[in-house]
């Protein structure tokens, strides 16, 4: 009869405990990016209703200061200020669709995998952008 100790010193079971051990290490972490994800998501909202109502607050302004004069140089001002405002504001909103769709993909459990080619996203990467879709390969790849 084969001793009982004979599987715990074969290398592949070894092996394969460590994978085991290592998925696990990575499932628990989900909460962890889904928690990265929430607040990320909180505070993508607050800036995106601050952008809103600064930009609010420069359309009034704009509408009392250009009423008697177009070619008023703070109006070119408020414009520039304005359309910076707007792009911060869709980049804002751009990053919550990232977030919302980063959540989707930890809902069904593809959440780290690259979109575009299936690798594995690295864990630096995800710590560093956790609503991030893409590999560092794809990611830098030109579209
Ligand atoms: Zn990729």
């Amino acid at each position: 009869m084969q001793s009982p100790f004979a599987h715990s010193t074969c290398p592949l079971v070894g092996r394969e405990y460590d994978e085991a051990r290592n998925l696990a290490v990575s499932m628990r972490k989900q909460p962890d990016a889904r928690s990265l994800l929430t607040a990320d998501r909180a505070a993508t909202l607050d800036r995106l209703a601050g952008l809103d109502r600064e930009l609010t607050g420069m359309v009034e302004a704009a509408q009392g200061a250009n009423a008697d004069d177009e070619h008023d140089p703070e109006g070119a001002t408020l414009a520039f200020e304005r359309e910076h405002s707007a792009a911060l504001a869709g980049h804002a909103r751009e990053q919550l669709a990232a977030i919302d769709a980063a959540l989707r993909r930890l809902d069904v459990g593809s959440y780290g995998t690259c979109v575009m080619c299936g690798a594995a996203i690295g864990g630096a990467r995800l710590a560093a952008r956790p609503a991030a879709a893409t590999c560092i390969t794809c990611a830098a790849r030109p579209r």
